[in-house]
């Protein structure tokens, strides 16, 4: 059985913190700036605190800022407008994240048109993801963005190769679609994304030498999706209930007993993508305080 390399995110986001120290100090000491970052929240669910509370410990660990408004289910669009407003002209707050999914009765359409793009860290708003469409990134969404460099820590060079994307979302599957195919260094892939409307999924991703999957499906990916040497990048992060003290564990997408000794290489969950996601906010709310100085 040929062996698959684990690609650990968890290694890579280290190497990222240790290169943004010099970024950091610059910011501190010649120009008296603390990157900040503001995180909303609305509502209670219990995954979007935790996801929460992981990226703002990141911050209070490298001695940066950040604050979480916590704001109740109820909050009305307008509320939570009239936040973001206030958030866009507080110059603390380079960076504004509002953590999805928002309740039921709010637009999240609206609500990301009005984060400010220059603060926009997560990258969702539409005018930078035009600029990532158009191959003039500004903020470059944090999953997606995270799992480049993961390919390149681990020369991965995804270059003539097939890549083939799982998912749509403006979070995930899109932004990681059109970062894969760009004319530049370890992107340049032929490019497939996949998605519920496809109709034969194994007829594409048996095709692909990279594989990402973003489908929120616990463990649907098993060895019938791939060919062997197939890189796969689980994206998936999902809850299914156990016996633990907890109720539940953390799955990807991806069954890693079926691929194991087939697939070339994996990213773990957890300790794969997540940790970069964390990595890729803070270095955008670096990227977004250090563009207050060119
Ligand atoms: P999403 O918005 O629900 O999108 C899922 C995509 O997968 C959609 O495009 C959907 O197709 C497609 N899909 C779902 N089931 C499918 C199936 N059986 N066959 C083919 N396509 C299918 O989810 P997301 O926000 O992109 O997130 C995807 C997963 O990544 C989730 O588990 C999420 O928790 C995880 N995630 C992890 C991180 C991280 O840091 N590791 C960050 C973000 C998200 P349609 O478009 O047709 O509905």
């Amino acid at each position: 059985m040929a062996e698959t390399q684990i690609l650990s995110g968890k290694v890579v986001s280290e190497a990222v913190y240790a290169g943004l120290e010099d970024r950091i100090h610059i910011l501190k000491n010649n120009h008296s700036a603390v990157p900040g970052l503001a995180a909303v929240i609305v509502g209670e669910d219990p995954a979007s605190q935790v996801y929460v509370s992981n990226k703002t410990r990141r911050f209070h660990n490298m001695d940066l800022h950040s604050e979480t408004i916590r704001l109740p289910e109820e909050t009305s669009q307008e509320e939570l407008l009239t936040t973001i407003n206030t958030l866009n002209n507080d110059p603390v707050f380079h960076g504004i994240l509002v953590q999805l999914p928002l309740p039921k009765h709010i637009d999240t359409d609206v609500v990301i048109n009005a984060i400010n793009p220059g603060k926009d860290v997560d990258g969702f708003h539409p005018e930078n993801l035009g600029r990532l469409t158009a191959g003039k990134p500004r903020f470059i969404p944090c999953t997606p963005k995270g799992i480049m460099r993961i390919l390149e820590h681990f020369h991965v060079d995804p270059s003539s190769k097939h890549a083939v994307v799982m998912g749509r979302s403006n979070i995930v599957g899109r932004p990681m679609s059109i970062l894969l195919s760009q004319k530049q260094a370890y992107s340049n892939a032929t490019t497939t994304i996949c998605h519920s409307g496809t109709s034969d999924l194994r007829a594409f991703t048996t095709q692909a030498d990279i594989l990402v999957a973003a489908l929120g499906m616990p463990e649907m990916i098993d060895d019938t999706y791939i060919k062997e040497g197939t890189v796969i990048i689980d994206v998936g992060i999902n809850r299914v209930k156990d016996d633990s003290e907890k109720g539940y564990k953390l799955v990807g997408d991806v069954n890693f007993g079926a691929i194991e000794g087939i697939a070339g290489g994996i990213t773990p969950v957890p300790g794969g993508v997540g940790p970069m996601t964390i990595a890729m906010l803070i270095e955008n709310t670096v990227e977004a305080t250090e563009s207050l100085f060119v």
